[in-house]
């Protein structure tokens, strides 16, 4: 699709990611995801080719269509919905009446109901991935081009990487799909092993300390293991929605 002006990360954008708390390539995703929503809002909204791509792919996804919600996204939020909303209408009034087969009649009429992909359900089908979530792949590829090409270079990036609380299940997945050279693919399993094994003792502490008979004694920083290991496994949460309900372009 064309695309409006994008976030791409550099070296220095992981390494500083890599200082906070969390998966440093969700935090650059997240962060290139509100800049292209951004982007979409103010620069293309008036674009019918991006519209309708988005309308392609039946709006965004549940991860992506919520930063559409911020101060002042509200107008333009409208007009994109607005033409998801008519073409998921038009296919539905424009389908042919579906005729049941032979066979699902004999089904119905013995009580057994088995759901069918009919035309009508394969057309409101999106036909084509959430726009950013498709930027998301392009920001992935090259997120660990980058740690990769650093990594040829020095050791540092494994350094920053073992001081990092590591990359979540699925990143840590990206990149060792694209870090095929058998040592460099070493040197980053036991980096993100050390951390993983990190990260076990904490739960196992946290779950030792929740015991009765530890009662007494405080917790320390295995207080939040539990939530970091959901974030390190099945992503960070998703993004905050709004509380203010989006009224007007100004924030009524
Ligand atoms: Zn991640
Ligand atoms: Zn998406």
């Amino acid at each position: 699709m064309p695309k409006p002006s994008r976030y791409i990360p550099y070296y220095d954008d992981i390494v500083a990611a890599m200082t906070a708390p969390g998966c440093a390539f969700c935090a650059l995703q997240l962060r290139a995801a509100e800049r292209f929503i951004d982007a979409l809002l103010w620069e293309s909204v008036n674009d019918p080719r991006i519209r309708r791509e988005v309308a392609g792919a039946r709006g965004f996804c549940n991860t992506h269509a919520w930063l559409l919600v911020r101060p002042g996204g509200a107008l333009s939020s409208a007009i994109i919905y607005k033409d998801v909303v008519q073409a998921a209408a038009r296919i539905v009034r424009d389908a042919p009446v579906a005729r049941m087969s032979f066979w699902q009649r004999v089904q119905t009429w013995l009580g057994r109901h088995q759901p069918v992909a009919d035309a009508l359900v394969r057309a409101l089908a999106p036909a084509h991935a959430c726009p950013v979530c498709t930027n998301a792949a392009e920001i992935d590829a090259h997120l660990c081009a980058t740690m990769l090409a650093a990594q040829a270079k020095s050791d540092d990036v494994l350094a920053h990487y073992r001081a990092s609380s590591g990359l979540c299940l699925s990143h840590f997945r990206t990149l060792l799909s694209h870090a095929q050279q058998p040592a460099v693919r070493a040197a980053f399993i036991a980096v993100q092993l050390d951390i993983w094994a990190t990260l076990e003792g904490e739960l196992a502490e946290f779950i030792r300390k929740s015991d009765h008979q530890a009662r007494g004694e405080k917790f320390g920083a295995e207080r939040d293991a539990w939530e970091r290991a959901i974030a390190l496994t099945s992503g960070p949460q998703p993004a905050a929605k709004s509380q203010r309900g989006g009224i007007t372009q100004s924030g009524q």
